[in-house]
């Protein structure tokens, strides 16, 4: 019988974070393998904002999420990871100093773990409205896979954050018109997208929700009802995009073994949980002292605080950290 593979590193998520970790544990020559639940890595910025613009990456001035995560799977790609999609991870159990993950596409050993789910499996919040989720893929949307989806189109965005103003800019220059419809007056968004938002002609539809919805094979029309009066409201719309937040889905963490609290699994400042076994990073990381932050630059500098602790547990007599510009990739 072959012998089975145990790799120094699992890493569990292949987000932007998780695609990063793998990187940085086979260029630390760490034997490591990438598991992510859905069809292709990515995470949240291909599957939540693929075109918009991130500006906030330390020496890349602009660069779209789907760019990059392309950028990141390159790299990740110039050392020797494997990685496996459609695979889940389900639970990590403990066989001494190994651990066990378990996931959709069978089992795993590995002598330590890093936990970048992410925000599990993006559960979008929904309106709970029977006729709006049977439009759901034919007019109503809760991602935007693509700009030009939304070409020539009426469109109706609904909520009132952040993600609402972005794609309410983004869509405005493909879209036919723009409708932003929310439950209050006040957005809770930059006041500068807002004022851009105004001249760039979208309509701002407030104080509204979405009654309802009616079509035939898609969406055809978005039936509102004012907050303060009751008073209706009908707008002829081809699409819906529905931008009411994600809910951090914790279901299979809390059978991972480790410390959870609401915001996540509990890290100290090496990113080790409760399992000194398993590290975790990125948005499903929450430090147990100090600030969370659901940014990439924050779980980029976390897996690395990561694997540089695991690779010094696994190779004590190593530095604990290198610079890239002395070394090839690969080694520690
Ligand atoms: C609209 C929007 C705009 C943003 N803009 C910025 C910005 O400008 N700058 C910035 O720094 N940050 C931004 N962010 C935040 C940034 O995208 C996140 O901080 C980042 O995606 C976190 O990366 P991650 O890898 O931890 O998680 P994710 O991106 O959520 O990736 C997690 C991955 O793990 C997978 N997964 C989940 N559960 C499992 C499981 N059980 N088994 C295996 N795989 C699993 C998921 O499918 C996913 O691929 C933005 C976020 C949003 C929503």
């Amino acid at each position: 019988m072959e012998k089975e593979t145990v790799y120094d590193v699992i890493v569990a998520g292949g987000g932007p974070v998780g695609i990063w970790a793998a990187y940085y544990s086979a260029f630390r020559g760490l034997n490591t393998i990438l598991l992510e639940s859905s069809e292709s890595l990515g995470g949240q910025a291909v599957y939540l904002y693929p075109e918009k613009v991130i500006t906030d990456i330390p020496g890349i001035p602009a660069v779209t999420g789907r760019d990059l995560v392309d950028r990141l799977i390159q790299q990740m790609n110039s050392v020797d990871v494997k990685s496996v999609l459609n695979a889940k991870v389900l639970s990590i159990t403990k066989e001494n100093d190994i651990r066990r993950v378990l996931t959709s596409r069978g089992d795993y050993a590995g002598r330590y773990v890093i936990l970048t789910p992410g925000l599990g499996n993006f559960v979008p919040n929904r309106l709970g409205l029977p006729d709006v989720d049977a439009y759901e893929g034919k007019g109503v949307y809760y991602f935007v896979k693509s700009k030009e989806d939304f070409r020539g189109k009426d469109v109706v965005i609904v909520g009132g954050g952040d993600s609402a103003v972005d794609w309410a800019l983004e869509l405005s220059s493909v879209a036919k018109t723009v409708y932003l419809v929310h439950r209050r007056n006040e957005f809770r968004a930059a006041q500068s997208n807002l004022k851009k938002l105004e001249e760039l002609g979208v309509k701002f539809v407030v104080p509204y929700v979405v009654k309802s919805v009616a079509g035939n094979e898609s969406l055809e029309r978005v039936f509102l009802s004012r907050v303060d009066d009751g008073s209706t409201l009908e707008i002829e719309a081809q699409s819906m995009l529905m931008m009411l937040g994600y809910k951090l889905d914790l279901g299979s963490a809390k059978s991972w073994g480790v410390d959870v609290n609401p915001d996540g699994i509990l890290i100290d400042s090496n990113c080790m949980t409760s399992d000194p076994k398993i590290y975790a990073a990125g948005d499903i990381a929450a430090p147990r002292e100090g600030i969370k932050q659901k940014l990439l630059v924050i779980g980029f500098a976390q897996a690395t605080t990561a694997i540089n602790n695991i690779s010094k547990n696994l190779h004590p007599y190593e530095p604990t950290f290198v610079h890239s510009t002395n070394i090839k990739s690969g080694s520690r």
